[in-house]
């Protein structure tokens, strides 16, 4: 996973980085707010998680509020490398007479931690790694030793750095190393470390990817990685623990299992009809599980008035469809006002006779046969249910 710059900052600053003064904002109103509170020139920098926003007009210098109002204004809701902007991070304007370039990552090849540090701070690693690989001085250091002080000095050396700067450049070193192994990271990278006219050091940018399979450990991270999925409801079937996915026609499904869900998807694609989005429960599926995915299609539904039916595919082998059908009735019941919900139950027989009573009882349309459900759908999908 990666991090947004606000966000690996906010790690850096615990582990004694210095970083700039800022502030993130959504809106024009905020960035302009922000700027105020700054109370001098600021850099505008949009937060999308890829780099070289510098090059794509991502990082923009404003000398007032009202310029900073401006810069808001064109940035947000643009895309910068084909991302949505939609976060945007204040900061003061640096004073810069020094960049350099500090980073660790995992050299999967040698199984080990490799340290790299340049004084051509701000260009890309990877441009960087391509043009002057000479200017990029790297080591690999014992995972289980840490990154050691002469290391971190023998590194700045062979790149150059001098006098004064050598010993707060190996300090950032360090502290991005803890960094590195605190948060289980694949790559931590300062791009440019700013030597500010007054000699102070300054991480100007972030870069953090963190492994996901260590998330588990780091559960404040885990609600982070929810929070940056865009689409409000992909973000709440990753909540509700389910796979949500938009499309543009008029049918929302949901199924449980992949195979199934792609199945009704060509199913409904080859009857000349078009889903609008689809939930895959995956299996295991449980009464409350069930609830939450149709809750959300049907919350879904009241928000897009492209959607004209929910159709509902549930084939059960092993547990019983009728502890999940209540779980479908408890959503549908809270919802008075709704589209037709059409719903297809497979199970086996007297599990699957008891759901098929149970909803029927609560006025959802039920079949036994898949055909059937999805024809009966694309009908209420075109006015004619
Ligand atoms: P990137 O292009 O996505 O890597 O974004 P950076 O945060 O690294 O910014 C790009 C460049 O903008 C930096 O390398 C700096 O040279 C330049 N820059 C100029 N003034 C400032 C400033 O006050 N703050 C920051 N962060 N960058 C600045
Ligand atoms: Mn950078």
């Amino acid at each position: 996973m990666r991090l947004y710059e606000y966000e690996g900052k906010e790690l850096f600053r615990k582990h004694g980085i210095a970083t700039p003064t800022g502030i993130l904002a959504k809106t024009e109103s905020a960035v302009r707010e922000a700027a105020v509170q700054i109370g001098r020139e600021v850099v505008v920098k949009a937060q999308v998680l890829a780099g070289g926003r510098g090059k794509a007009g991502g990082i923009r210098t404003a000398r007032n509020p009202e310029e900073a109002a401006a810069i808001a204004r064109e940035l947000l809701d643009s895309e910068i490398q084909g991302l949505n902007v939609s976060r945007l991070l204040i900061e003061e304007k640096l004073d810069i007479a020094g960049e350099l370039y500090l980073g660790i990552t995992v050299d999967d090849s040698k199984a080990a931690i490799a340290a790299m540090v340049s004084a051509e701070g701000g260009i890309e690693i990877e441009e960087l790694a391509r043009k002057h690989p000479e200017k990029i001085a790297s080591r690999l250091i014992d995972p289980f030793h840490g990154l050691r002080t002469y290391q971190a000095i023998d590194l700045l050396l062979q790149a150059g750095a001098k006098g004064e700067h050598l010993v707060s450049a190996s300090n950032m070193l360090s502290r991005l190393y803890d960094v590195f192994s605190h948060y289980d990271a694949r790559f931590a990278e300062i791009n440019p470390l700013v030597v500010t006219g007054e000699g102070a050091m300054v991480a100007a940018d972030a870069r953090l990817e963190i492994d996901d399979h260590s998330l588990f450990r780091h559960p404040e991270l885990r609600d982070l990685r929810i929070e940056h999925i865009e689409n409000q409801w992909e973000r709440a079937g990753v909540k509700a623990g389910v796979n949500y996915v938009d499309l543009e026609g008029s049918i929302a499904v949901m199924a449980n299992g992949a195979g199934l869900t792609m199945a009704v998807m060509d199913m409904i694609k080859h009857d000349g009809a078009s889903p609008a989005c689809f939930v895959d429960t995956g299996g295991g599926l449980s009464p409350e599980r069930m609830k939450n995915a149709v809750s959300l299609l049907l919350k879904k539904a009241q928000a897009d008035p492209r959607i004209k039916v929910l159709l509902i595919m549930i084939r059960m082998m092993m547990s019983p469809p009728d502890a999940v059908a209540e779980g479908l009735m408890a959503a549908v019941n809270e919802v008075p006002e709704r589209v037709p919900v059409i719903a297809v139950m497979r199970g086996r027989a007297p599990y699957e006779n008891r759901a098929r009573e149970l909803l029927s009882n609560s006025g959802i349309r039920v079949h036994s046969s898949i055909e059937d459900g999805i024809k009966e759908a694309i009908a209420a999908s075109r006015g004619q249910g």
